[in-house]
């Protein structure tokens, strides 16, 4: 059985390195590529790091029914299109979706088999450093990260599991305890 996991929790706590290390560990986890209305950042790729679309486009296929889940995101459009999972799951690799809070409310809905992992920050100071210190949003970008953050943080409890990320390594061990139980309970439930 494919599997799919879902990567969650607030703009900044580290999603992005963790399921780096985490698919460093597990090479048989494929990540999906989200696409987005939001301007690439230096060095992001279309196809790489986001499929990024226009906003017509992206409202298009929305209209189409070409997502998974999909949510507005300080003020930017964010979602999962259907075919990166399922041409992924199809062949039979477990999936990793990096998304935040309301798209992974609508996994959980849509597809209730996935495990929902959030990660949560040590403290919002923490948070607010790390937004500020990657240097990729203006300050008015990261007081609406923040401000989103809150509410994110807020719903950490409906996730089945929570990886604090204070120690890198220590969380990426976490995590891939956490990958490799559900998969084993998944092949012999
Ligand atoms: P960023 O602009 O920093 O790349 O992403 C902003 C937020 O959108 C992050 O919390 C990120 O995890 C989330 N995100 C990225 N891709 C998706 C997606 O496909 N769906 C949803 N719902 N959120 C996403």
């Amino acid at each position: 059985m494919a599997r799919v996991f879902v990567i969650t929790g607030p703009s900044g706590v580290g999603k992005g390195t963790l399921i780096r290390k985490l698919r460093e560990a597990l090479p048989e986890l494929e990540l999906s590529v989200s696409a987005t209305t939001r301007s690439p950042r230096t060095g992001e790729q279309h196809g790489v790091d986001y499929h990024f679309l226009d906003a017509d486009e992206f409202a298009r296929r929305v209209d189409a029914g070409d997502f998974v889940e999909h949510a507005e995101y300080s003020g930017r459009r964010y979602g999962t299109l259907r075919e990166e999972l399922d041409r992924r799951t199809d062949a039979g690799h477990p999936v990793v979706l990096e998304i935040e809070v309301q798209g992974a409310r609508q996994v959980r809905t849509a597809m209730p088999e996935a495990v929902q992992i959030f990660i949560a920050p040590p403290s919002t100071d923490t948070l607010r450093e790390r937004l500020t210190g990657r240097g990729t949003d203006d300050d008015e970008q990261v007081a609406a990260r923040l401000r989103v953050a809150v509410d994110e943080i807020a719903a950490q409890n409906e996730f089945r599991h929570k990886v604090i990320n204070a120690d890198l390594d220590a969380a990426v061990r976490e995590l891939v305890d956490i990958v490799r139980a559900e998969t084993a309970a998944q092949a012999h439930p």
